[in-house]
């Protein structure tokens, strides 16, 4: 473990930045430190001051500090992470580019040309303006950052047919702990000068360097789309049609799975409200919800209609009931029902862990069993939806935090999701990376030997341990720390 700076060295440091920095881009107010002090996983550690740096001045100059006096460093962007990867858990600075949001589109060479803090959906916006497309689409794609999503390594809803962030880095700014600039790669379409260290920062989880600005590769933007929701009587009738699906090799732009649980936390919210008849479909018993498929195409006009005219009997093949969108109106009412559905679940219980793990293709359904029997092990709900044509599944674990027995059952559920799928031959993260939250399994995953080559690159790179420490690689205990109540951002997706 790093050894870092005690208190009164910090508060030195700390003295020396505000006279190299303007006194507006350092904050230490109550407001400001809470809301640095966690992400989404609401585990919360106060920094000892916010820092929203102006320019690459700025950044070096924190850095060069920092790497001198041995404070630890966390970069932020939104603060959408559900894994604690964005809490100073070993407090220090925190170094916040979500003002970093500059974006321009290079029409020609289908670039865009984004600053660390730009929104991911704000970047598609720009690109579908002139004609281009940024597949890349976490579902929190309207608050977080690219930087945050090449840290990450972020999925999204589209990932089996476009795949994901790496997917779309051409190259990298920013700097690394020491304070030096670097560039990983150039806006090129070729580029093979020396190892490739724009792929290891992505997916490093902000350990390895700071990301102040990206070139992301666009594609053309899909002429149409077209998306339909299909219902089944269970789990196993909806993945035996995703089997079939992928089998005829149809490459939907969107193919997400809805269990059963999951269903039912949204009809009943609908039912709450008195609204279970403003839905694009009717359901005749309410207690005995069907598990969903929803599904997209996208392509040009002539080919989505060849796509639909041979998806339809999959779909409905196995289906209670199929709907069709014939209008964008119908087409976001059939959305909603994955949209709020994450947010429904709060009905069982005030703390929702979202486990992101993945399995082979055809573990999928021995997966799904495995949720409903630890459903009844433990008593917990365990509502799953996920990227079925990826194997990408989001495990969910409901539960009341302060209710002792409820939180032990939880974690057992974690403990044992997460060994199911490596026995199963899957990822313990698929997309939301290992933070503190998953940093407990990081050697149910990886041998010692996979684990020391890890960290004899996080050691070269970082040799002072500034940035983020205390992730990925130093089992973390969630359990017993102190979490908000709430977080800033909805869960409304
Ligand atoms: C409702 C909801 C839905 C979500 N859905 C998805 C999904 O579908 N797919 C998916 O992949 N994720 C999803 N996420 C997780 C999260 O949104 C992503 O991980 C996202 O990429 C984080 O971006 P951010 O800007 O919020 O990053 P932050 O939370 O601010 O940071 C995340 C990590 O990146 C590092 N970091 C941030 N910026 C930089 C930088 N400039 N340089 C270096 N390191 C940096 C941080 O230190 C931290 O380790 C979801 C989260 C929520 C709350």
């Amino acid at each position: 473990m790093a050894a870092f700076a005690n208190p009164r060295a910090r508060g030195q440091a700390l003295r020396q930045l505000r006279r190299q920095l303007s006194p507006e881009h350092i904050c230490t107010d109550e407001q400001a430190m809470r809301t640095a002090s966690l992400d989404g996983a609401r585990i919360t550690h106060m920094p000892e001051a916010l820092i929203r740096p102006a320019g690459d001045a700025d950044i070096a100059t924190v850095l060069r500090l920092a790497n001198k006096h041995r404070v630890p460093i966390t970069t932020r962007g939104a603060g959408s992470a559900t894994t604690g990867a964005t809490t100073p858990i070993r407090g220090g600075w925190v170094l916040d580019l979500s003002a970093w949001d500059d974006i321009r589109i290079d029409a020609v060479s289908g670039y865009a040309h984004v600053g660390a803090g730009a929104v991911n959906a704000k970047v598609n916006e720009a690109a579908e303006r002139k004609g281009w497309f940024y597949p890349p689409d976490p579902s929190s794609k309207n608050y977080c950052t690219i930087g945050g999503n090449i840290a990450c390594n972020a999925g999204g809803l589209r990932a089996a047919k476009y795949g994901v962030t790496r997917d779309y880095v051409v190259a990298l700014e920013g700097f690394l702990p020491t304070g030096e600039p670097v560039k990983w790669g150039l806006p090129l379409k070729k580029f093979v000068s020396g190892y490739n260290l724009r792929d290891l920062w992505t997916g490093s989880e902000g350990t390895l360097g700071v990301i102040t600005r990206a070139t992301l590769r666009l594609i053309p933007k899909p002429e149409t789309r077209t998306t339909f929701l299909a219902a089944y009587v269970d789990e196993a009738r909806a993945l035996r049609t995703v089997k079939s699906i992928l089998k005829a090799r149809m490459q939907p732009a969107i193919l997400e799975f809805l269990d059963r649980q999951t269903v039912s936390c949204f009809l009943k919210k609908h039912a709450a409200a008195g609204t279970l008849t403003s839905l694009p479909f009717r359901i005749e018993n309410i207690d005995t919800p069907p598990a969903m498929l929803l599904l997209e195409l996208d392509g040009d006009a002539a080919q989505v209609r060849k796509l639909q005219r041979e998806v339809k009997p999959l779909l409905s093949e196995k289906s209670v009931w199929l709907k069709h969108a014939r209008s964008t109106e119908e087409a976001e009412a059939l959305w909603n029902v994955r949209r709020k559905s994450s947010q429904a679940m709060f009905q069982l219980g005030d703390t929702k862990l979202n486990e992101d793990i993945v399995v082979p293709l055809d573990s999928q359904l021995p997966l799904l069993r495995y949720t409903l029997e630890l459903k009844k092990k433990t008593g917990l709900a365990t509502p799953t939806f996920g990227h079925a044509a990826d194997g990408n599944f989001h495990v969910h674990v409901m539960f009341d935090w302060d209710d002792a027995g409820q939180r032990a059952r939880a974690k057992e559920s974690i403990d044992l999701i997460m060994h199911k799928v490596v026995e199963l031959g899957g990822a313990i993260t698929g997309e939301h990376g290992i933070g503190l939250a998953k940093s407990p399994y990081l050697r149910l995953q990886h041998t010692e030997a996979e684990i020391r080559a890890m960290q004899a690159i996080k050691d070269a790179l970082d040799p002072n341990g500034i940035l983020n420490p205390g992730k990925i690689f130093e089992p973390f205990d969630m359990w017993e720390q102190p979490r908000e109540r709430s977080w800033r951002f909805r869960w409304d997706h």
